[in-house]
């Protein structure tokens, strides 16, 4: 009927389809989790949360919440899940809502260093009501642990915030609880980006090192559609009585934050599809995914390193890589991906920690496995799209080359199709 938008969802797929997806925060969901996302369930208002609603008409929207809800705790060791955030920076506003007042300090990694926008920085609503504290990274990558640490100190944050969008170590986990405690902080990590690997056991879950709320986006690693999830450990009351505030009554306060202190009726079409992704999550066949994640990152790395480029923290122990394009090849992360771009190799541009160029021409570039991994790329696919990424930058101002390596990454794709093409 509306042929203006069927053309566009049908370029999209086909942008989708024909191009090598490389953005780490990106991933193709499964046709199932597709399915659920566009199933009636997007009709029903459903404020409140399982047995204590609003409207009625409840019984179905009841039971899948709550298997949705099952199903994160069990994925995650969480004694809660709220499902009902719509994305991730919802799920960070709603933590920061139960456990701040205006005015209390968080802190939480700088985002020129790999931080995420709704960790402080200054064009955010947060940064308006909360005092947020930025610690950073070392020259050679890693989180500056003893920064943090005098910080917390100097500061008494009420929480600690370890999590990134743009970092691709292993954070220290024990070390940085260890932080928060001493100084009373309420410990939380966003693991928006690597929930999928938390799941798939590719990555430590911080829920195991005393932390007590754990963000995350669904959409990322987590393969699952776009929204927010938020677990926690402690005890769940009645969200309809408000709650004394401590740790122990975490869950509570998450709740009645989340609604109606922040948001209104759930996405329950979307919380279907989070129930699906949650259920594909705890499958052997997942766990092989999130370990070929970090492998085939690990090979993109070393290619980069083999061919002279340098990356910040000098490799990857996750899904991503961060490459000084400008210290590579004398060019800034945002013509890099313009470049990239034309032959559908698709990257984005992003600051290195101390970047000396602004954050519209940055020096860095991101990329990623965990896209093209979800297409069932493995080792050799990840040197030859190393190598396409070097040929198009070597050759960036030879339009002919150019289009000779665009057909190669057609070529490629076509042999791996989208997981919701199965
Ligand atoms: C992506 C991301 C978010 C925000 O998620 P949205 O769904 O885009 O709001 C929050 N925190 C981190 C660390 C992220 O990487």
């Amino acid at each position: 009927m509306d042929k203006q938008v069927f053309d566009l969802i049908a370029a999209e797929e086909a942008r989708q389809r024909e191009g090598l997806e490389l953005i780490p925060s990106e991933n193709y969901v499964s046709r199932p989790v597709l399915t659920a996302l566009g199933s009636v369930f997007t009709n029903k208002y459903s404020e409140g949360y399982p047995g204590k609603r609003y409207y009625g008409g409840q019984v179905n929207t009841d039971k899948l919440e709550q298997l949705t809800i099952d199903r994160a705790k069990k994925l995650f060791g969480a004694d809660h899940a709220n499902v009902q955030p719509h994305s991730g920076a919802q799920a960070n506003m709603a933590v920061y809502n139960a456990w701040c007042e205006p005015g209390d300090t968080i802190l939480g990694m700088d985002l020129g260093h790999g931080g995420h926008l709704t960790h402080g920085s200054p064009v955010t609503q947060a940064a308006q009501v909360y005092n947020f504290v930025r610690y950073k990274t070392l020259p050679s990558g890693e989180i500056d642990y003893a920064e943090v640490e005098k910080l917390a100190t100097e500061h008494q944050p009420k929480i600690l915030l370890v999590g990134y969008s743009a970092y691709s170590q292993i954070p220290d986990f024990e070390r940085l609880a260890a932080i928060g405690q001493k100084v009373g902080a309420l410990l939380m990590a966003d693991m928006a980006h690597v929930a999928g690997l938390i799941a798939g056991g590719a990555h430590p879950n911080p829920l195991q090192f005393g932390f007590q709320v754990m963000t995350t986006t669904t959409h990322k690693t987590l393969r699952g559609p776009r929204g927010g999830l938020i677990l926690s450990m402690g005890t769940v009351s009645n969200p309809w009585k408000k709650p004394e505030k401590t740790i122990e009554n975490i869950p509570t306060l998450i709740d009645r934050s989340v609604f109606p202190g922040t948001q209104g009726g759930p996405l329950m079409n979307t919380i279907a599809a989070k129930a699906v992704s949650f259920y594909e999550a705890a499958r052997p066949e997942f766990a092989e995914y999130a370990q070929q994640v970090v492998k085939n990152a690990a090979i993109l790395a070393a290619e980069f390193d083999k061919k002279g480029y340098k990356l910040v923290a000098g490799g990857t122990e996750n899904h991503l890589i961060l490459i000084d394009m400008m210290a590579s090849r004398g060019i800034d992360g945002g013509v890099a991906q313009e470049v990239l771009d034309e032959v559908g190799l698709t990257t984005n541009k992003n600051a290195i920690p101390d970047d000396s160029l602004p954050p519209a021409t940055p020096s860095g570039l991101r990329l990623g496995s965990p896209a093209v991994t979800s297409r069932g790329m493995k080792e050799p696919e990840m040197v030859k799209i190393a190598d396409l990424i070097d040929q198009a930058i070597t050759n960036r101002e030879n339009p002919a080359k150019l289009a000779e390596i665009h057909v190669k990454v057609r070529d490629l794709t076509a042999k791996f199709p989208l997981p919701s093409d199965l």
